[in-house]
């Protein structure tokens, strides 16, 4: 079964190939010549997943999943949330979002966070959503470089390591989009055995 990813993001993309089933063959945004900066203008991560996987499958006629992700802090209300890419600014880089993040939780009383991916999956003219999270806190300071984002800042409960730390496979195995990724590949398992 031939199935488009909607991301640009590489590092994405191998992360979830990695826990795809073989009989699912990905295509990334590259693959079909999907070139555009698709909008993400809505308010919740499952408006943005929505308006990405409708836009492949209605310009392209592919069926198509798109991931929506954002890391929720308690003592910031749940912001960054949904804007997480660009919350230090439209540059969106993870060293100003970060360090943008840790100077607002210098005086905070906690730092419990999680993050929560929201999958929107178009396939055989339906619609179905799948959703991840994983528990943890805001470190104080960086440790760590692997993995991309928020990673070197965030620690999964049950770990004394940072997701920038830990290594990709347990990352995978434990985070947010694996999470959200096993209900998909369960699920797809069951229409595409
Ligand atoms: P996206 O919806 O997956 O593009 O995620 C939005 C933003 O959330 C990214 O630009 C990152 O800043 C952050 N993010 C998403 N997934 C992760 C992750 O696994 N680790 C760290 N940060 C992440």
């Amino acid at each position: 079964m031939k199935l488009v990813f909607a991301t640009h993001n590489e590092h994405k993309l191998k992360e979830v190939q990695q826990l795809l089933p073989k009989s699912i063959q990905l295509l990334s945004l590259k693959d079909i010549d999907c070139f555009e900066e698709i909008p993400e203008t809505g308010t919740t991560l499952e408006e943005n997943a929505k308006i990405k996987a409708d836009f492949v499958t209605k310009t392209y006629g592919l069926d198509c999943f798109s991931d929506d992700t954002g890391l929720l802090v308690d003592a910031l209300d749940g912001k960054p949330g949904v804007y997480s890419a660009r919350y230090a600014g439209e540059q969106k880089s993870a060293k100003d979002n970060m360090a943008k993040l840790l100077s607002e939780l210098q005086q905070a009383p906690k730092r419990s966070a999680r993050f929560k991916t929201v999958i929107h999956l178009n396939l055989h003219g339906e619609s179905h959503t799948f959703e991840g999270t994983v528990e943890g806190m805001i470190t104080e300071k960086k440790y760590g470089d692997n993995g991309f984002g928020y990673d070197p800042i965030f620690q999964p409960e049950g770990f004394d390591q940072t997701f920038g730390e830990l290594p990709s496979d347990i990352k995978n195995s434990i985070s947010h989009r694996g999470r959200a990724v096993q209900k998909l590949v369960t699920f797809l398992k069951n229409v595409a055995p």
